[in-house]
């Protein structure tokens, strides 16, 4: 058993959205395809994965280190103790041969995308969804069949105003969501209030309405904000400060009573730890959105759940980035707090199987080996490109 070949490519995400710091123009993300010797099905297994959302295309990084270093490496040490299938802590081991402690994301990016689809890979070969597999390894064999999932939007987008906010939110409700997420920061104070208050007369409960700043804010108007907004007592205030801003996060935290979200720009262990350490969180209420491909992988960040726990924190307050299939996986598996999603944005990255199912604020895990990209067309089109040539 081993693996013949890892390919990988840049797509461009096509998206026209802007945040409140940057638009997504020339947003790219990397595929990767790892290729097997097994048989499933007549077909040699590959398991797939793509580097989220976010952060730009790394096949520098995975063409000159990564893929070369598993290529080396002799078949039988990636193996897991049985022989009977891929071991991706070994694979991971493997890719970190030669690196440099610390400084993570020129790297974290790329060794976190080839090991998730490694664990697509696993999955298909063991003939159960990635979910299940998940949670035999590290959740007590707790098998679950839907996940709470909120839809990440409310971009800000030339044309739009509040009737178009509104509209957008509405239409969510219908699809089956109840909670969302709009973004602040890029209107002024008063603009972004009426936002938050338009939205709010549509999803009915601050309990279902989350704001994102996207950690653009200097000193001044990350307090004006947390000072604005903490009537509303929201889902959640994602990033209001650089997340490695802590002693500003820490001032944030002391006026801001309500849940605050961040972690999807930190891509380690020991910067999450820092983060809840000396960024002034709370462990009763505060939420940690962690991107697992961009953060070494599912085996690393089972480490930081457990790094977590042992600080007081319960998996259910771990809201991973990105509306996408592999985290709806990680967080079916782990049994974690819920899932984002982004509805129609981001090209064939956003979302989920095609066939999925949204009830109720909850979505459904899917029943196909492995992650399940194969169930979602478009995505999957890009996917199988890389194995056929
Ligand atoms: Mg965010």
């Amino acid at each position: 058993m081993r693996i013949v070949d890892i390919r990988e490519t840049a797509v461009p995400l096509k998206s026209t959205l802007r945040n409140a710091v940057f638009d997504f123009s020339e947003m790219t993300t990397s595929v990767v395809a790892v290729i097997t010797d097994v048989v499933r099905d007549g077909k040699p297994v590959a398991g797939f994965a793509f580097n989220s959302t976010g952060r730009y295309a790394c096949g520098a990084q995975m063409r000159d280190r990564f893929i070369p270093r598993i290529m080396k490496a002799p078949p039988d040490s990636l193996l897991n103790k049985a022989g009977d299938n891929f071991d991706p802590e070994k694979i991971l081991a493997c890719m970190m041969q030669r690196e440099k402690p610390g400084g993570h994301t020129e790297r974290s990016v790329a060794i976190g995308t080839i090991e998730v689809a490694v664990w697509d890979a696993v999955a298909k070969i063991a003939g159960k969804p990635l979910h299940r597999v998940l949670a035999e390894t590290y959740n007590g064999g707790k098998v679950i069949d839907k996940v709470p999932c909120y839809v990440g939007g409310g971009w800000y987008q030339p044309g739009k105003g509040i009737r178009e906010l509104q509209d957008e939110i509405k239409s969510r409700l219908d699809q089956g969501y109840t909670t969302m997420k709009i973004k602040v920061g890029g209107a002024t104070i008063p603009d972004d209030v009426e936002r938050v208050e338009a939205a709010l007369k549509i999803v009915a409960s601050s309990a279902n309405l989350a704001v994102d700043a996207n950690a653009g804010f200097d000193r001044e108007r990350a307090l004006a904000y947390a000072k604005a907004l903490a009537p509303y007592k929201l889902r959640w205030f994602e990033e209001p400060t650089d997340p490695l801003d802590y002693a500003l996060l820490t001032e944030v935290a002391a006026i801001y009573d309500a849940p605050i979200g961040t972690g999807e720009n930190l891509f380690s262990t020991q910067d999450v730890h820092n983060l809840i350490r000396f960024g002034g969180l709370r462990a009763d209420r505060d939420i940690i959105q962690t991107d697992v491909p961009q953060s070494y992988g599912i085996a690393q960040f089972a480490r930081t759940l457990e790094m977590l726990k042992q600080n007081g924190w319960d998996r259910r307050s771990v809201f991973p980035h990105g509306g996408n299939q592999m985290t709806l996986a990680i967080v079916g598996g782990f049994g974690l707090g819920g899932c984002e999603a982004y509805p129609g944005v981001f090209g064939v990255f956003a979302g989920f199987a095609d066939d999925a199912q949204v009830e109720n604020g909850y979505l459904t895990l899917p029943q196909r080996p492995g992650i399940g990209f194969e169930a979602q067309n478009h995505l999957y089109a890009v996917m199988h490109e890389l194995v056929a040539v």
